[in-house]
């Protein structure tokens, strides 16, 4: 069910007969020439409202900001302050904590939110909120060797074969294939003699074109298939957080134990 398409009444309904809303968190960036900006938005937004479909619960609206500051040189990337970037968050699962869901299921549809994600979800114990916080794994482990066997190539990381055929599946007339580079992209390593070294600019000196893998053997129909192991992931994750008990539990703990200290 998505968010934005009930009514209030059924929005309501939804939240007792569900009680999970799913956060998808994608950003608005360049995908080499060939995918449009809003990508991994519009793919993980797609993916998640088809696993609500399997199990039941409520997608929140598209939400494109995340972290992306490495693509602020291209046009048409959209970039929130960082402080800015983590109170909107903050507020955004508090606002969908405030329509009644106990349990916020966030999926990673870019790369570059892999430490704000975490972080993010690690700030639960900052404060006692009235919901809990799961983030969902992209693709479950007894699954890759499946994703891998479809692929044909081995580089992949942005506008991929894996991402260009999945946006193949989900929105074929906003790919361009007739654009895609003639080269794979592969990293530059201008930060190699680094080593272990993690910088603002780690992205971007591997990849400045925004392009890191070979879009050229990308299909449908391998969209399809590898959309399949996305979802397939997801609808367990789903069903796990409706039966888990134990994870509010150690909140409640948590805070107890908490406000113990300041008698
Ligand atoms: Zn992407």
């Amino acid at each position: 069910m998505q968010w934005e398409q009930l009514t209030w009444a059924d929005f309501d309904q939804a939240v007792t007969d569900t009680g999970v809303c799913i956060l998808t968190m994608g950003v608005i960036e360049k995908h080499s020439d060939h995918l449009p900006l809003g990508t991994d938005t519009l793919n993980v937004h797609k993916i998640a409202c088809m696993a609500a479909e399997q199990e039941p619960a409520v997608v929140f609206p598209p939400f494109y900001f995340g972290q992306i500051y490495e693509a602020r040189c291209f046009p048409g990337t959209i970039t929130i302050e960082p402080k800015l970037l983590l109170a909107l968050l903050e507020g955004v699962l508090d606002e969908i904590g405030r329509n009644g869901f106990r349990k916020i299921i966030i999926v990673n549809g870019h790369g570059g939110n892999r430490h704000l994600i975490p972080f993010l979800a690690q700030t639960m114990l900052w404060q006692e909120k009235p919901y809990s916080v799961y983030v969902a794994e992209r693709i479950s482990a007894d699954r890759q060797e499946a994703w891998a066997s479809i692929t044909e190539t081995d580089y992949h990381g942005h506008a991929c074969e894996c991402e260009t055929s999945v946006s193949l599946a989900n929105h074929p007339e906003l790919v361009h294939m007739e654009r895609v580079p003639d080269e794979p992209a592969l990293p530059l390593g201008g930060l190699s003699h680094l080593l272990g070294n993690m910088s603002g600019a780690s992205w971007y000196a591997n990849h400045p074109e925004h392009y890191a893998g070979d879009a050229r053997t990308a299909t449908e129909e391998k969209g399809r298939q590898l959309r399949e192991l996305l979802i397939e992931t997801l609808v367990e994750f789903i069903a796990a957080v409706k039966a888990d008990e134990t994870l509010p539990a150690l909140e409640a703990e948590f805070f107890g134990r908490e406000d113990g200290l300041a008698r």
